[in-house]
């Protein structure tokens, strides 16, 4: 099937073709923007001008900036020797566990609070389960000097407490989620309802590529600067822009979506995406929606969740808070159905020893999100002379507990 074809102009050069969102932000059979009509006004004022204001010189140089001075971009393309001496492959590392607060979220909480700004609104709200998200929003919020209001589960802030304190420190004000499972989900309910109810003086920032059209297409262009860095990068050091794989963990996806951005439509590229398997598959106790996920709609958005016969969310589990999510973004849904990407799944246990491989053979601590990443190697072969592009998401530190737990360091 033919798709229309669009240039647009986020980061320069993008050319939207099959694998990227159409303008009603269908990815495929996936995507699109299912909410309540009570809703409709805010995603539909973001969606109207999203795509103007990026294409804003003055947005553009300030996003520029920012992710220059404050954030530390680029981050280095890093060729790991030992690693791929073990492996016999050439693997290289995308270093977003150098941008400032330790992972790739902040270069799409800079982008949307640019965006808030832009619309008019001088207050934020967003929702966060580990805190990750929470502490990134609440970080460009000072930056910025704009009222920050985050929603949590009542029993995520009790698990959640170093970062809890994080977003206190940063002025951020954190409220509970009291009903329901007081997670997540709750969480994101109650933002919901903020947003509802402050439609016009409020933006709502979203930290995957996930919710209602225009969201995943924000999300993921505001991250795309990772691959805009790669292609150059790799140009530089092997002579080439592509490499032969580009390999990310997803929970939501946008770490991963914006890896792949420049090269999704880009066949000679092999597209890579590593989910959890927690437990394992088979044990009720994973969070591996391409295995286990059916079509559904969560947080707005029409994609592969894991669900009930009777469609109810299935609770999801992984070691690693970040992957702990029972869906994936519309793009990952569309990029696993049609075979564009391929997905593997990795344990825990998996993803922990592959953790404390890198940490000794590379002086690097991943995130535990990404350490499922570097356990693919146990699963695919790669050729000697394969250029294999992993995206290091964030650093470890705020997961030593757990590896200190796990290993009894
Ligand atoms: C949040 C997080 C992830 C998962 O989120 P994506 O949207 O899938 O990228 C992965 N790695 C790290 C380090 C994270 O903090």
């Amino acid at each position: 099937m033919k798709r229309k074809k669009r240039t647009t102009t986020i980061s320069g050069e993008t050319e939207r073709k099959s694998y990227h969102a159409d303008e009603k932000g269908n990815y495929g059979e996936f995507g699109g923007a299912y909410i309540p009509e009570m809703l409709y006004p805010n995603t539909e004022e973001l969606r109207q001008n999203y795509l103007r204001i990026m294409a804003d010189p003055s947005f553009q140089r300030e996003f520029d900036h920012l992710l220059k001075d404050y954030v530390g971009r680029p981050t280095p393309l890093y060729f790991a020797e030992r690693l791929s001496q073990k492996y016999g492959t050439k693997i290289y590392l995308k270093r977003e566990d150098l941008c400032h607060t330790g992972a790739h979220k902040v270069n799409n909480t800079i982008g949307q609070i640019l965006m808030a700004k832009k619309l008019g609104k001088n207050r934020i709200i967003a929702e966060t389960g580990a805190g990750q998200h929470g502490v990134a929003t609440a970080t460009v919020c000072a930056l910025m000097g704009i009222e920050c209001v985050v929603y949590m589960g009542e029993i995520d802030i009790a698990r959640q407490a170093p970062n809890v304190a994080r977003m206190k420190m940063l002025g951020a004000k954190v409220r509970p989620a009291l009903s329901g499972s007081r997670t997540l989900k709750d969480a994101t309910n109650e933002a919901i309802r903020d947003w509802i109810n402050n439609p016009v003086d409020t933006h709502y920032i979203i930290g995957s590529v996930v919710g209602p059209h225009p969201y995943p297409d924000m999300v993921a262009r505001f991250q795309s600067v990772i691959s805009e860095e790669i292609k150059w990068q790799l140009k530089e050091k092997e002579g080439r822009e592509n490499p032969d794989y580009v390999v990310a963990c997803v929970g939501g996806g946008s770490n991963a979506a914006g890896a792949y951005f420049h090269y999704l439509d880009v066949p000679e590229v092999g597209i890579i995406a590593v989910e959890a398997a927690g437990k394992g598959i088979d044990t009720g106790e994973s969070a591996a929606t391409s295995a286990l996920g059916k079509v559904g709609i969560i947080h707005g958005s029409k994609t592969l969740l894991m669900q009930t016969q009777d469609g109810q969310i299935t609770e999801p589990y992984s070691i690693s808070a970040g992957l702990d999510y029972p869906g994936v973004g519309p793009m990952h849904a569309h990029l696993f159905k049609s075979g564009r990407g391929e997905f593997i799944s990795i344990t825990d246990d998996e993803a922990m020893t592959a953790g404390l491989e890198v940490s000794q053979l590379e002086g690097i601590i991943p995130a535990i999100e990404t350490s499922h990443a570097f356990a693919i190697f146990d699963y695919k072969q790669f050729k000697e002379d394969d250029v294999v592009v992993i995206n290091l998401s964030g650093r470890g530190d705020k997961d030593l507990q757990t590896y200190i737990d796990y290993f009894k360091l």
